[in-house]
């Protein structure tokens, strides 16, 4: 049967007008080539989709926001969701459904209405169900824990072409590896999710100069050492370009921005935040309350599509070397831009789900990322393996939500209990690209 020619939403073949634009994504690095690309608009495009490949043995990749894209497709069928992209609030069960190609934003501007948000991470323009595949480390992270953990059922295509509604109760290990180490198992067409009651909250930016970036690590040790659960942080640390895109009082500098997200009172946010505030100068100071779907301010991401690599470390404790290796290797005086990332992670983090999942190292401390520009060069991908090095000692292992382009290949699969069994059963001729 030609189930293309059954598929309702838009196909293009590679020299089709508007294949490139669909086909591209946020990551320009390594771009997919498909054969063939789905704008699929239903759960049934997207089955009809996998049918076609897997009648052909063709392979088969997925693509919302193209935030994430790792192993790029050669030949094949991309299936883009970006047109699936329903959110349907229930306030009662506190949960939204969100079809696939649905982003963080959107299911936002819909949880707010009934005072409500999502474990949402820094930029909002990311894939709710891809993001939630791979855990999920929100702006809330620290108070409400991993997306996965809350995700109540996940509606999948599987390599037969087969439709399913994967619940705890139905498929127990599906929907445990699903949950943390979901990429490449099949399509999520929908997934129910829960929803967390804030509707403001404290937060912003302090930003910090280069000089005082080693003190500020410094005080930042100190001041997560025994922080509130309610407060969520983290630390960007990068040579700003000296592009009148950049405001002026970064422009061309080397700076870190703290970025801090309060669940309690302003009251409590300004207290918990003093000893943090009066540590170091500070350049600029943009604390105050917001409301949840203003939270994409806080980490401020940038929005243009561009070309990156990175990779990331959970550390099971934030020993001074690994500051001083993450500063010496990959700080201002690195040969390439490299953008220091450090993730206070713990709270409800640490906690084990009320069902299980496939989260990884779930007692790591902190999270530790890089991420540089790709330039067609080896420096990036070798300093990046330095830093790794020089904190393996610190090192419980990784997250899949923070491996970049070539880092997140086909050749560093995920090692989660049970989840090569589940790729033999359910995809034994290995049509799903992680
Ligand atoms: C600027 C930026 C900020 C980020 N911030 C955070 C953060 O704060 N916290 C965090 O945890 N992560 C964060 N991430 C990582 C992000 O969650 C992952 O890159 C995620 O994979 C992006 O999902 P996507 O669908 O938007 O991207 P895409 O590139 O479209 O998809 C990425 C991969 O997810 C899988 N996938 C996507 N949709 C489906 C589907 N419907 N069915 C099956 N598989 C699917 C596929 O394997 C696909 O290759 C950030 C990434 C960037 C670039």
């Amino acid at each position: 049967m030609n189930e293309i020619a059954q598929i309702n939403g838009p196909v293009w073949r590679s020299d089709d007008e508007g294949y490139r634009a669909e086909v591209g994504g946020y990551q320009l690095a390594h771009p997919h080539r498909p054969d063939v690309v789905v704008g699929a608009t239903s759960p049934q495009d997207v089955a009809r989709a996998v049918r076609h490949a897997a009648d052909r043995g063709l392979p088969v990749a997925v693509q919302t926001s193209g935030h994430g894209r790792g192993t790029p497709l050669e030949g094949g069928v991309l299936i883009s969701t970006r047109r699936m992209a329903g959110v349907r609030v229930d306030p009662v069960a506190r949960t939204a459904r969100v079809e696939a190609g649905t982003r963080w934003t959107q299911v936002a501007e819909a949880a707010a209405a009934h005072g409500l948000a999502p474990l949402s991470g820094s930029s909002p323009a990311v894939g709710a169900v891809g993001y939630t595949l791979g855990g999920g480390i929100g702006v809330l992270a620290r108070t409400f824990g991993w997306a996965s953990d809350r995700v109540r059922s996940v509606d999948l295509v599987t390599a037969d072409g087969q439709q399913r509604h994967v619940t705890a109760a139905a498929d127990p290990e599906l929907f445990r590896v699903l949950r943390g180490a979901g990429a490449g198992l099949g399509v999520v067409t929908a997934m129910e999710v829960g929803l967390v009651p804030v509707g403001r909250l404290f937060g912003g930016a302090l930003l910090v100069d280069g000089p005082h970036v080693p003190a500020l690590l410094d005080a930042y040790r100190e001041w997560t050492a025994d922080l509130s659960h309610d407060v969520t942080s983290s630390i960007t640390m990068l040579p700003f370009p000296d592009v009148a895109a950049v405001p002026d009082h970064l422009r061309g500098r080397y700076a870190a921005k703290v970025h801090i997200a309060c669940t309690g009172s302003v009251a409590e946010g300004e207290r918990l935040v003093a000893p943090l505030r009066a540590a170091v100068p500070l350049l600029a100071d943009t604390l105050g309350e917001l409301p949840y779907t203003a939270a994409g301010t806080i980490f401020d991401d940038p929005t243009e599509p561009h070309a990156y690599t990175g990779t990331n470390a959970m550390l099971h404790a934030l020993d001074p070397a690994v500051l001083h290796a993450a500063l010496d290797v990959a700080g201002p005086d690195a040969p390439v831009m490299c953008v220091l990332g450090l993730r206070h992670l713990g709270g409800a983090l640490a906690r084990p789900p009320a069902v299980p999942d496939a989260v990884a190292h779930r007692d790591a401390a902190y999270l530790l990322s890089v991420l540089s520009l790709v330039d067609g060069t080896e420096v990036p991908g070798r300093l990046h393996g330095e830093l790794m090095q020089r904190v393996a000692p610190w090192t419980a292992g990784d997250t899949p939500n923070f491996r970049f382009g070539a880092q997140a290949a086909r050749d560093r699969p995920l090692d989660v209990p049970g989840r090569a069994a589940l790729v033999a059963e359910l995809d034994p001729k290995g049509l799903f690209l992680p």
